[in-house]
């Protein structure tokens, strides 16, 4: 593609741009802080839903030094229902490394930003450009699109000779354009006008050099390599509680989806269905659990959870135990009403959301 067709690019891309297109508070900020926490917060979540939480997280922590006082929980549970939990333990170690080893200043290069726990290529390029000023062309998933179809570039983005064929088409087409404007305006330009279903080319600004719309080819790009697999996970909870309004749960620690969130005693089975009488036989079962001092009540309808690469199917079996001890190793008792200082998956907020309007547990 020649230089000019970039030259053309630029400019009616520049030409398009309206910041207020798409209004975002973090937008009016030029500090390193709030766009790296807008970026983090963003990965992978809807603008809608990822907005409510920069305010939120934005207003209690103001600056990096708050946030990386903040105590682990506590964090954990601002970030219940976005998700991807180890985005907000790297949030932390990022923030504490900026404080610890930068004095409370975020590194200022791309190279720089790339140390920082959890930032990777596109957030460090953000960033580096957004606040700083740097000369970096942003590639996520909006940027991919646009530039695949302009350029007619079929290579898959997410194997190696994509990644770095689109790198250097996002630097061509950058040029000496102003890096924070043109990285927006490509980014809003993907969400709202060659977006992935209804690209607008009847009206796009591009059209007039777009090769995958001289060749019809707009919806055959941009190609990704690997198709996403999914697998299926069946888990079922116990949700043991007592006369004195209180229920077990226990805080996951291992290398799996949720680390460090907490849940109901849990036990995995490669079946939807797992007969409530069979539960104390699994090997799971916890030892500390005396399945002779329990009394079943009832089982609820399997509650699902679509994740990246899973499918949750959570079935919630209530018992009732008499003798409650008091928490133990691995497990916590706690009253109904003190769970919302907890920190749980979607799926298990979501059970004990609904619970809660039925009057019917917590
Ligand atoms: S003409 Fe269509 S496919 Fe090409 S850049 Fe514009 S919106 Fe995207």
């Amino acid at each position: 593609m020649t230089v000019d067709r970039w030259h053309h690019f630029r400019e009616n891309l520049l030409g398009w741009y309206r910041p207020e297109r798409r209004p975002m508070p973090w937008k009016e900020h030029n500090d390193p802080y709030n766009i790296w926490l807008s970026e983090i917060i963003l990965q992978q979540t809807r603008v809608e839903q990822g907005t409510a939480y920069y305010e939120r997280f934005a207003a209690t922590y103001p600056t990096v030094r708050d946030l990386a006082r903040a105590p682990d929980d506590e964090v954990m549970k601002l970030w219940e229902g976005l998700g991807y939990y180890s985005r907000a333990r790297n949030l932390l170690k990022a923030a504490r490394m900026v404080v610890d080893q930068y004095d409370g200043d975020f590194p200022d290069t791309y190279v720089g930003l790339l140390k920082l726990p959890g930032v990777g290529p596109y957030t460090a390029a953000a960033i580096a450009s957004f606040a700083f000023d740097r000369q970096v062309a942003v590639l996520d998933g909006n940027v991919y699109r646009v530039l695949s179809r302009y350029a007619g570039v079929a290579t898959p983005t997410d194997s190696t000779a994509g990644k770095h064929q689109f790198s250097e088409l996002a630097t061509l087409a950058l040029g000496e354009a102003p890096a924070a404007r043109f990285n927006q305006a490509i980014m809003d330009f993907g969400a709202l006008v060659c977006t992935p279903r209804k690209a607008a080319c009847k009206v796009c600004p591009l059209a007039k050099a777009c090769v995958a719309l001289a060749e019809n080819r707009v919806y055959d790009l941009p190609v990704k390599e690997k198709k996403l697999k999914r697998r299926d996970r069946h888990f079922h909870y116990l949700v043991i509680k007592d006369d004195s309004e209180r229920t077990i749960i226990q805080q996951r620690s291992e290398k799996d989806i949720w680390q460090d969130l907490y849940q109901f005693p849990l036990l995995e089975t490669p079946k939807k269905t797992l007969a409530s009488a069979d539960l104390p036989l699994h090997p799971d079962w916890p030892a500390w659990l005396p399945a002779g001092e329990l009394t079943f009540r009832k089982r609820s309808q399997p509650f699902k959870q679509q994740l990246t690469h899973q499918t949750i199917y959570a079935t919630f079996h209530t018992f009732h135990w008499k003798l409650m001890p008091g928490s133990g190793e691995g497990f916590v008792v706690t009253q109904n009403k003190l769970l919302d200082n907890f920190a749980f998956p979607r799926v298990i907020a979501k059970f004990i959301e609904d619970k809660r309007l039925l009057l019917d547990l917590f």
